[in-house]
């Protein structure tokens, strides 16, 4: 059965929050989506995933679409990645999956959006896309579902490293890899100083540390200047975040009338959240409950907001405080597209304007070059669900697809393989170590 493959392969979302595949593959639904939106600016790799291993993707899509009945594939791409589709349309040998074409629009890749556009239909607030009979899948999970069918698990991850580097490129990367590894893979950063965003300016994190390393869910290594507005934005302390709002915000409410979410019909207003901090001692636990239904795809924040606020980082913290205090928010008003909706779409050329960052956007080209770290840090919590747990011992010897943590009976999680050959140095709940 496709699902069990899945799970002993440990194949998650490779472009989120990397929920387990095999779950998906036991639900029953009408239409299996592909993901093929990417829209996180200076990120490219998977429209090089798309262009160089169609016919991967495609039989991943038919894989998932015999395991769960779904009669319809639509098939996400940007109608500007004309390379990709046109390679995916000479490999596809399928009559019932279709193209959606898909404006290059931020953030045209966000499930609710994705699935509204191939569909018509509205996910119910807080809702998943199982509930209107929809599945979605991000290109490079079909990728890894059509490996794992042939049995072999998940053990690298493709994806951009760009930015200030000399050479910006998409590789397949070995899975716990540190990023140092990958900068040098592009030879390099242009600067001395920097930051470097993992998985995407608008919705990845900023880290200092290189030797953090690549899990099945990094789809980017940023490099940027460290004087960069972006990173002295990004570096700011999450108090001072609050007390700069609290004195600044005019609630002029752009950060609203932006709000992707907000504009498909959802009860998502981060102006009424920042509201809320001029009520309370900054950093005071009374949030509001405009912030639930806020996807994090950081618009309000890096886009709308004229002041240069944190709207989306106030979403974030309202949602933990929310949560933390047991409450959660019901919309009972319908969702209704807004009437403005079309209108008020960011293009990507004018968010990287907003974003100063044109002089960063370059072609990605996938390099087949190998990879062969000295050292790799395999992670146990990788994905939605419990974290696996190690399953060898200090100074064993492990093959490259060996399992190394193993999530127990029927948990939410996925199991987790060496990425290398090699000899495991250090075990931990968190890590396993391997020296090659
Ligand atoms: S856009 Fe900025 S200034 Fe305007 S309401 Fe939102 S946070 Fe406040
Ligand atoms: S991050 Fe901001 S723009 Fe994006 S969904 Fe949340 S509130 Fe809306």
């Amino acid at each position: 059965m496709l699902s069990e493959k899945l799970r002993e392969c440990g194949v998650v979302g490779a472009g989120g929050a990397g929920f387990p595949t095999c779950v998906k593959a036991q639900s029953q639904v009408e239409y299996m989506i592909a993901n093929g939106a990417e829209c996180e600016p200076l990120i490219h790799k998977d429209a090089e995933l798309m262009k160089h291993f169609p016919a991967e993707v495609l039989a991943g899509m038919t894989s998932m679409m015999d395991a769960t009945g779904a009669k319809t594939g639509k098939f996400g791409i940007k109608a500007k990645n004309t390379e990709a589709l046109e390679a995916l349309q000479r490999s596809l040998q399928s009559d019932r999956v279709e193209f959606v074409m898909l404006g290059d629009f931020y953030p045209s890749g966000d499930e609710y959006e994705l699935v509204y556009t191939a569909t018509g239909r509205l996910i119910p607030p807080a809702g998943i896309p199982l509930q209107v009979g929809c599945l979605v899948n991000n290109v490079e999970t079909l990728h890894n579902v059509h490996l794992a069918a042939q049995g072999a698990p998940v053990t690298r991850k493709f994806l951009s490293v760009c930015g200030a580097v000399n050479q910006p490129k998409s590789v397949w990367a070995p899975v716990g890899v540190p990023f140092r590894d990958l900068l040098a893979l592009a030879g390099g950063a242009t600067v001395d100083q920097f930051g470097v965003f993992v998985s995407g300016i608008m919705m990845g994190t900023l880290t200092f540390d290189l030797d953090d390393v690549v899990t099945k869910t990094t789809s980017g290594v940023i490099v940027l200047p460290r004087d960069h507005y972006l990173v002295t934005r990004r570096a700011r302390p999450p108090r001072e975040m609050n007390r700069i709002g609290k004195s600044a915000c005019d609630q002029c409410s752009y950060c609203t009338e932006f709000c992707p979410r907000y504009l498909l019909g959802y009860e998502v207003q981060p102006h009424k959240v920042m509201r809320s901090l001029g009520f309370t001692l900054t950093g005071a636990d009374i949030w509001n409950q405009w912030a639930e239904l806020c996807c994090a795809c950081g618009l309000c924040t890096l886009y709308a907001c004229p002041e240069d606020l944190y709207p989306k980082e106030a979403c974030d913290q309202g949602k933990r405080e929310l949560r933390a205090a047991g409450l959660k928010f019901a919309q009972r008003k319908p969702v209704e597209v807004h009437p403005m909706k079309e209108y008020r779409r960011v293009p990507l050329a004018q968010l990287r304007r907003r974003l100063q960052i044109e002089e960063y956007e370059k072609e990605t080209a996938f390099d087949p070059v190998a990879c062969h770290p000295a050292v790799v840090r395999i992670k146990m919590l990788q994905h939605t669900g419990q974290p696996a747990v190690p399953a060898v011992e200090e100074g064993a010897k492990v093959k490259q697809g060996q399992v190394v943590g193993r999530v127990e009976g029927s948990n939410l999680g996925a199991h987790m393989h060496s990425s290398i050959d090699g000899k495991v140095r250090m075990v931990t709940p968190e890590c396993v170590e391997i020296v090659a």
